[in-house]
């Protein structure tokens, strides 16, 4: 069942004329960390959205924008993106029969990103610019009439994005004392927020965001001027957040971890939720949920600088296991 089924009764802007709009995204695994866990001393879970249809959590609000957006009747969708949001778009721009128009700052989409927009159809165009460039265009042409923007400043994808904050408190039986993610434009923080706050209940919430936002290495969160910076320093004021910054040695750090002790492969920039944690005074035993925010197979560039390189060896029995005990 999708997010729209799923949800229908919690997400107001879908009505009866709504069109019900899947890709089986939502009902993403919340996955026990019990190595790291115990090196934390608190019972850590990671909330895994790269199982998600396009591997990220954007599916979850971009099959609500993209179901309304073809219940106004548009001709098509845009979007400017670093690369999650793109894929997406042309995934759920392709399964409602949508044209799907994506604007990529030139050379910053990730190549398997890239690969998932094109295949599916999509009108990628790469913009002389940076995405905050990108974005303006996009809210232009928007306005003109002619396309339906579904960027997270599109307020149905922050009703879907929501859901998984429902879906933590189902899974655990109760609210989690604190939340971990990390920010780039904001538009998932907020979403959180509003979910638990339509929930009746305030955890802790903890952004890890890049201290160099222009050029981190962490791509999906490669943003210099958040979208949704007016909303997070509101919910800020109301005492929601703590803000982290951190460094691309602190993010690449924390990935690794995550990697080498739970088996879970993520993109770089979901391990800014991790790696925000160390930076948090956390309570003995208690529970701490990190939102893995994208598949690692998104972004595998950054592999071969973030792990250690396979290694050549003859094909006979000694000298494999002569290789293979070496560390
Ligand atoms: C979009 C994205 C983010 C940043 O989310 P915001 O809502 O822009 O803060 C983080 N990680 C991944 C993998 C993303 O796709």
């Amino acid at each position: 069942m999708g997010v729209i089924e799923r949800y229908r009764d919690r997400i107001p802007v879908i009505g009866p004329n709504t069109p019900n709009l899947t890709l089986g995204e939502g009902s993403t695994p919340l996955v026990r960390a019990r190595r790291l866990g115990e090196t934390l001393g608190v019972e850590l879970w990671f909330k895994f959205e790269g199982m998600n249809p396009t591997a990220s959590f954007k599916d979850r609000g971009m099959v609500v924008a993209v179901a309304k957006a073809l219940e106004a009747g548009v001709d098509g969708i845009i979007c400017a993106s670093t690369g999650n949001t793109a894929a997406s778009a042309a995934a759920y721009g392709a399964a409602a029969g949508l044209t799907t128009v994506v604007l990529t700052p030139t050379g910053q989409i990730a190549a398997a990103k890239g690969a998932q927009a094109r295949a599916v159809g999509a009108r990628v165009l790469e913009v002389r610019g940076s995405f905050d460039e990108a974005l303006q265009s996009c809210r232009e042409l928007a306005d003109r009439g002619v396309f339906a923007l579904v960027n997270s400043v599109n307020p149905d994808r922050i009703e879907g994005q929501k859901t998984a904050a429902f879906e933590i408190n189902e899974a655990l039986g109760s609210v989690p004392h604190v939340l971990a993610l990390p920010y780039g434009g904001g538009g998932n923080t907020v979403a959180y927020c509003k979910g638990f706050t339509e929930e009746g209940v305030k955890p802790r919430i903890l952004q890890g965001e890049a201290t160099a936002r222009a050029t981190t290495l962490a791509t999906a969160i490669r943003i210099a001027e958040p979208a949704h910076q007016h909303e997070i320093d509101d919910l800020d004021a109301q005492g929601w957040l703590e803000r982290v910054s951190l460094s691309d040695e602190e993010i690449a750090h924390a990935w690794h971890e995550i990697a080498n002790n739970e088996g879970l492969f993520c993109e770089p920039s979901s391990a800014a939720g991790f790696a925000a944690l160390k930076h948090a005074e956390l309570e003995k035993g208690s529970t701490v949920v990190c939102v893995l925010t994208g598949h690692g197979l998104k972004d595998t560039s950054r592999v071969d600088a973030m792990a250690a390189p396979s290694r050549l060896v003859d094909a006979d029995a000694d000298s494999i296991l002569a290789e293979a005990m070496r560390p």
